[in-house]
Formats: structure tokens, sequence, C-alpha cells
């Protein structure tokens, strides 16, 4: 199915808005013309519950999780901040494993089973896209994925 990302990231960011409970700022950064993606907007969906779910769990009171889109190339490129407590560098790829959890104790505390982010790397591979992750201890962390898109949407071809 094609879809204006913007508007289909901004849709899920605003569900997220609504019913968060925590005291975290969302700010948007999205992209100022239409970009068109051909997803499985449920697969989709579940890609950034997740990102966004670990984003606001691992935040502090008060903290600010910043939504950005850029274009780089044939791809957009998404990225999702936080400023939570982060991930020892040398895990930093590995929460990209089937359930890899970076800290026991506060992942028992915090709850989960380690699958959302493998699960999301299956799902973006799936879209012929990469993700990744940058963070720093008790700095915060940022997941990118990238995505092929196009400015004009396709379908009147099929
Ligand atoms: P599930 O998503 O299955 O409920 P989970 O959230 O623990 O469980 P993943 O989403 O795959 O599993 O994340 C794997 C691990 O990566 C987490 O347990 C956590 O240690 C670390 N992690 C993921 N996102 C963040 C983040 N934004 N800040 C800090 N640590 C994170
Ligand atoms: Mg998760």
């Amino acid at each position: 199915e094609w879809v204006e990302f913007n508007r289909f990231f901004n849709a899920v960011i605003e569900r997220f808005e609504f019913s968060k409970s925590q005291n975290v700022r969302f700010t948007r950064n999205l992209y100022s013309s239409s970009l068109f993606v051909e997803i499985d907007t449920d697969k989709l969906t579940q890609v950034l519950d997740n990102i966004i779910s670990n984003a606001l769990k691992y935040s502090p009171d008060g903290g600010e999780i910043r939504f950005g889109v850029t274009v780089s190339g044939d791809y957009i490129k998404v990225m999702i901040s936080d400023d939570g407590m982060g991930i020892p560098k040398s895990n930093v790829n590995r929460i990209f494993d089937r359930f890899y959890r970076a800290d026991r104790a506060r992942s028992r505390a915090l709850g989960g089973t380690g699958l959302g982010l493998a699960i999301a790397k299956e799902m973006i591979v799936a879209h012929k896209g990469e993700i990744w992750a940058q963070s720093e201890e008790g700095t915060g962390t940022t997941i990118f994925f990238k995505l092929p898109f196009e400015q004009q949407e396709d379908g009147e071809w099929d």
C-alpha cells in the first residue's frame, strides 16, 4: 500500500501523545514535502510502536522524545531519540538480536521479552530498508531506519 510517510508517522506519534501517562515531551521535525513509501502499514505501525514504547519506557521524568524525518538519496531516514539511560557501547548492536536485553535488573523491572527490536529489524529488512542505533550511556538513545521512497505515488501504474 502506498502512503505518504509524514502523514502516517504523525498519526502514530499522535496516538502515543494522547495516551502516554509519562511526563515526557514530544518534538517533531518531519519533512516538508510528500514522501511516498510502499509499505505494509500494520507492520510499520508495529515497528514504530516498539521503538516509541522503548523510548518512553527508558525516558526519565521530564524527558523529551524527538522525531525526525530526512531524505538521503533514494531513502527516507527516520530518527527517534530519547534522553534516557542509554545502552552500553559494546552492546548497542545487540539490541536487534532476539531476546537480547541490555540490563537484566532493569529489564525485569520494566517488563518485556526482548523481541520487539528483533521483529522491527525483520520488518524493516523485508521492506528493503536498514535499521540501526546510536547510544551513549547516561545520555540517550537514537534509533534510525531507512526505507526506499518515491516523490510521487506510483499506484496509478498498477
Ligand atoms: P519487548 O519489546 O519484547 O516488550 P524489550 O523492549 O525489552 O521487550 P526490545 O524492544 O527488543 O525488547 O529492546 C531490546 C533491549 O534494548 C531492551 O531490553 C533494552 O535493554 C534496550 N533498549 C531498547 N530501546 C532502548 C532505549 N530507547 N533506551 C535504552 N535501552 C533501550
Ligand atoms: Mg521493546
